[in-house]
């Protein structure tokens, strides 16, 4: 397999550096100069067949010449700009999402420049299409639509050979692993292997908005069966057709992964688990923390964004991180992943022990308070939050008597945040911070619209999935949407130009005072505590100069020297998606 990159001319040229460092620094100087030659060894149809150098209609009649595609094509050049219209005019033909994802899937398997570019152009039209909430039910008819393999598929059936599976992967250098077991995808449960189209997606945007290069990006689905009835009687489906393993089954091809993924890549490359559940994504990720370069994002990751956003809001609000008192619905790994955050900030900045910290902030599950009383019962991950309180059954209950100043919504379940609940926050807050973080949109604790108009004009909203602006008594206010797809992208750059070898929680922090940094005053003036994603790869470098910085400061980071200016590494080792001139 190394020789089929060898083949591709992988080595030559700009490409070469991209070989040594595992950053595309000869891409990134390629930013708005298409016109650099780059070396490609294959020619005819294999040339148009290979996504990664194909370019369509785009290849010159220099190329068609030196390459064998005379004849192949029709007579016509097109840009890449041209064919990014045309294509973008195809799609909006579409009046099906899935279409969408299927021709978006096409190409990225024909053109994968092309994609890019397309992605990265588009961003705000085409993230819910290769992501959420497309991606969704992708997963859920992805043995109907499944066409060619994407990602690697690592089953049961491969105990006791996962490095040998692994070896089958074509790229060497892997810089970003997205895995996933499947078993809780989105808000749709167990998908078992098709939650593939998760880790597929997940690192397009890698990508696209934080600039890892393809090649170095490594979707992974572990098969370890599926609870899912309807699945187990799919004629379609693509997985195993057995009922889960779990206990020591689960754990022990698990373990065999994390050390073929380090024998294989070695100690740099990121593990980002994705979509497991919570009984398994707690436990994974605090035992591969300590020998592993891993993150979550479910956990982390929505934790980092979140927290961005109330470090925004504090300049809306006023005070400090520890003048608010925090109330949650859901305490599952968002909620918990949250909560445990914003008091590490918490204590970072007033020297308090981090214990005392999560004394500021309480949250209710599915049977009410988290309560010392309760303590016994609850899973792990919540005992930390379980307070002296008397119990309470309800979220109101609960607002009443806690009076907290921010209210974030984790639970999944919409139209929580009742009209009482808003207008409670509203009577003993000036301005109450409320975050309805659930997806999709009617999962949402409440709508934009709700919040703006129970509170009277005075809330200050995101949400997880995205709401159109608000009119309000002559006012227009614009709902930010607390999206991991701010940090994520970002975070993973920032961990691999530096060369990290583990994830410290201060990273995490700088992620997310990074991304706070990022909201203007003109966004604060629309009522917004996120930047426009439009800036997206802007704001993935800033956030990866942030947590690249952290990596070196804590001496995690091994590519060294340090460079002296982070922000402009950051950019210059983003991948683009330009075409090459090829000699
Ligand atoms: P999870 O299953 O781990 O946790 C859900 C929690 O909600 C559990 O503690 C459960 O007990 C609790 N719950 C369920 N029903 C409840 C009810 N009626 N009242 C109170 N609590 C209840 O899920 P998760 O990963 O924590 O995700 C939760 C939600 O957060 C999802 O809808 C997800 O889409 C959303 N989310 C948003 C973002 C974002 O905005 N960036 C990121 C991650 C997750």
């Amino acid at each position: 397999m190394a020789q089929h990159q060898q083949n591709l001319g992988m080595g030559l040229g700009p490409a070469a550096k991209l070989e040594e460092d595992g950053t595309e620094q000869g891409a990134a100087r390629l930013d708005g100069s298409a016109g650099i030659d780059s070396e490609v060894r294959k020619s005819g149809h294999s040339l148009l067949r290979d996504p990664r150098h194909n370019k369509g209609l785009a290849f010159s009649e220099a190329e068609r010449d030196a390459h064998y595609l005379r004849g192949l094509l029709p007579p016509v050049i097109a840009s890449q700009e041209l064919q990014e219209k045309k294509l973008m005019h195809n799609l909006r033909q579409y009046t099906v999402p899935l279409q969408r994802y299927i021709a978006m899937m096409d190409l990225q398997e024909r053109n994968e420049r092309l994609f890019y570019k397309l992605l990265i152009d588009n961003v705000e039209e085409l993230l819910p299409v290769v992501y959420t909430p497309v991606v969704g039910e992708a997963c859920q008819k992805f043995g109907s639509i499944y066409r060619r393999p994407q990602g690697l598929y690592i089953s049961l059936k491969d105990k006791g050979k996962v490095l040998e599976v692994l070896k089958n992967w074509p790229e060497r250098s892997i810089q970003v692993i997205v895995v996933t077991d499947g078993e809780r995808i989105l808000g749709l449960g167990d998908l078992g292997c098709q939650g593939m189209g998760i880790p597929v997606g997940k690192l397009s945007l890698y990508t696209a908005l934080g600039g890892v290069r393809p090649s170095a990006c490594l979707p992974i689905t572990i098969d370890v069966g599926t609870n899912n009835e309807t699945l187990l009687n799919d004629e379609y489906y693509i997985g195993l057709r057995q009922r889960r393993a779990t206990g020591e089954e689960y754990h022990e091809l698990l373990q065999e992964f994390m050390t073929a993924v380090k024998q294989n890549y070695g100690e740099k490359v990121l593990v980002q688990f994705e979509d497991f559940a919570n009984h398994n994504a707690f436990d994974l990720l605090a035992k591969y923390s300590k020998s592993h370069l891993v993150f979550n994002d479910d956990i982390q990751g929505t934790a980092s964004v979140v927290l961005a956003g109330l470090l925004a809001s504090l300049k809306v609000v006023g005070g400090t991180l520890a003048d608010h008192t925090y109330l949650f619905l859901g305490a599952g790994e968002a909620g918990t992943g949250i909560a445990e955050l914003i008091a590490l900030e918490m204590s970072k900045h007033t020297d308090t022990p981090v214990d005392d910290c999560r004394k500021k902030i309480w949250l209710v599950d599915s049977k009410g308070l988290l309560v010392e009383s309760r303590k016994e019962s609850l899973q792990h991950f919540k005992k930390p939050f379980a307070h002296e309180h008397e119990p309470m059954k309800t979220l109101l209950e609960a607002v009443q008597s806690i009076k907290p100043t921010v209210l974030i919504g984790t639970s999944g379940v919409g139209r929580t945040f009742t009209k009482e609940v808003i207008e409670a926050m509203a009577s003993f807050n000036e301005k109450p911070v409320i975050f309805s973080l659930s997806n999709p949109t009617s999962h949402s604790e409440c709508t934009a619209e709700e919040a703006y108009t129970w509170s009277k004009g005075t809330a200050v909203f995101a949400s997880g999935s995205p709401f159109d602006p608000v009119e309000y008594e002559g006012k227009t206010y614009v709902p930010g949407q607390s999206n991991n797809a701010y940090v994520f992208p970002g975070f993973g750059l920032g961990v691999v130009i530096s060369g990290a070898i583990r994830v410290h929680d201060d990273m995490l922090l700088a992620a997310s005072e990074a991304l706070a940094e990022q909201v203007s005053q003109e966004n604060f003036d629309k009522g917004l505590i996120f930047p426009p994603f439009t800036n997206i790869r802007k704001i993935s470098a800033n956030i990866a100069a942030k947590v690249a910085a952290k990596a070196y400061d804590l001496g995690l980071a091994s590519r060294l020297p340090r460079p002296d200016d982070l922000v402009k590494y950051a950019e210059s080792c983003m991948y683009t998606p330009l075409y090459r001139s090829y000699r």
